[in-house]
């Protein structure tokens, strides 16, 4: 796939002035919860009501979505409202139902993005459609299985693509529900810089107190759009309660958002910008030139300790160091979680390093 101006019109086409938004509950409960919903949303900067049909759910005996009659109650919230309707589609009989009742944004959700026969069957149940399609991340931090998931609806002749990020999976507990990794829809903005990109920060972060500082996180880095579960009774919600906020909660999440410009073409703006961005060159060049001294430095450790024939591994300094650059870090304005994720890094070419010299 490469970049095409193309996939941008959808968005274009809606004429807005500010970012595009998905708003709507988690899942579709009952038909008055849907409309109550919906109602609530128009006139004001929502576009699309979402509402999940059909839920995966990680383990059995959870809610798993209400099915068809839900897809009722969305066509009756479209012709009330105006809004259009999404949902999300996770096989070829969800997307013949979606498409028989006018849905107008399927995306797919991160358990299906990960497996390649699903995302096929989808693509083929999808062929040529003119609605629009939305490709969530898959669970696992992979780029590929990304974009391989939105290479299969663009060959299956789908132009009005989109893709969702909302955050990945890990064993580790953090203060997200699912971590952003920020790098990788970075990475699919430069290459596809044309594929609209959304931010969900209801399943990044699974807490509602935490959504405003998310979303403005990724307006500031170019992003299209948002998609955020929004229920008058969060929580009392089937599914997702801890993270939907209320629809007032949302129009004031829309007034505290700061839309920033894409660019700046003034001199003063450039030339503040120059001068700041030569600096960090400077800077990054000399954090290259101390990280390649470190190495060399693992060199040599690595050849005392092959001369000694002592393992390269030695926990209990590793975790003092760890320590006690997490408390400098601290005192630098660092985060933890970046030190800790640098020095793991560090530590594991450093690895690199020591293990070649021992096994020349
Ligand atoms: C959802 O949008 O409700 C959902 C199930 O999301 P995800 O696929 O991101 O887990
Ligand atoms: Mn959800």
């Amino acid at each position: 796939m490469e970049n095409k101006k193309e996939m941008r019109n959808w968005l274009n086409e809606f004429n807005l002035t500010h970012p595009f938004v998905i708003a709507g509950p988690c899942s579709a409960e009952t038909e008055e919860q849907v409309l109550k919903i919906a109602h609530e949303l128009k006139d004001s900067d929502v576009s699309v009501f979402r509402a999940g049909i059909w839920k995966p759910r990680t383990r059995p005996g959870g809610f798993e979505g209400v099915g068809e009659i839900g897809l009722k109650w969305l066509k009756k919230a479209k012709e009330q409202t105006g809004l259009l309707m999404g949902t999300e589609v996770a096989n070829a009989a969800h997307v013949k139902l979606a498409l028989e009742y006018d849905i107008d944004v399927l995306w797919i959700g991160a358990r299906t993005t990960v497996n390649p026969f699903a995302m096929q069957e989808i693509a083929d149940a999808l062929a040529g459609t003119k609605k629009i399609v939305l490709v969530k991340n898959p669970v696992n931090p992979d780029l590929s299985l990304w974009l391989g998931g939105v290479e299969r609806l663009y060959n299956a002749g789908i132009e009005k693509l989109g893709v969702i990020h909302r955050g990945f999976s890990t064993y580790e507990k953090t203060k997200y529900r699912n971590i952003p990794e920020w790098q990788i829809p970075i990475e699919l903005q430069n290459k596809f810089p044309d594929l609209p990109l959304i931010i969900d920060p209801s399943h990044i972060t699974g807490d509602r107190k935490m959504i405003l500082e998310v979303t403005q996180e990724a307006l500031d880095l170019n992003y299209d759009g948002m998609i955020i579960e929004t229920h008058y009774d969060p929580d009392n919600a089937w599914s997702d309660a801890a993270q939907q906020v209320t629809p007032d909660a949302l129009k004031q999440i829309f007034i505290d958002l700061k839309v920033r410009k894409v660019n700046d073409a003034s001199v003063e703006f450039t030339q503040k910008m120059t001068k700041l961005r030569t600096n960090i060159d400077i800077l990054d060049e000399n954090l290259l030139d101390l990280l390649g001294k470190r190495m060399k430095v693992a060199d040599e450790i690595g050849k005392v300790k092959k001369d000694a024939n002592v393992a390269i591994l030695q926990n209990t300094r590793w975790n003092e160091i760890l320590g006690k650059m997490i408390l400098e870090g601290e005192k630098k304005g660092l985060t933890e979680e970046f030190v800790l994720k640098m020095f793991k890094a560090i530590h594991q070419e450093s690895i690199g390093h020591q293990e070649k010299v021992l096994n020349k």
